[in-house]
């Protein structure tokens, strides 16, 4: 078994990342800085076996966003994305 065939689809990471942003991340755009494919984070690869929280690039398998949760807080790494593009409201 590999790793690979633990993970699950960019979907798992609603549970873990939308109470941090308070924002739908699945629908989230983010570009791996790895191989620079940008695409919805629904589509990365979530493994969530562990105390913490990896999503990796479907493209190359680069770490994208890790999520550790402790009491009371949360870090959040998400040193393998250039950006996070996120879903807002429109101004008024
Ligand atoms: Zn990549």
């Amino acid at each position: 078994m590999t790793s690979s065939d633990l993970g699950t689809g960019g979907n798992a990471l609603a549970g873990h990342v939308d109470d941090v942003f308070r924002v739908d991340v699945t629908i989230a755009v983010g570009r791996c800085t790895q191989c620079g494919r940008t695409g919805p984070m629904v589509q990365a690869r979530v493994f969530d076996h562990a105390p913490g929280v990896v999503a990796r690039c479907p493209g190359c398998d680069q770490v994208l966003l890790r999520l550790v949760r402790g009491p009371g807080r949360a870090w959040l790494d998400l040193r393998g994305l250039t950006y996070l593009q996120l879903p807002v409201p429109d101004a008024t």
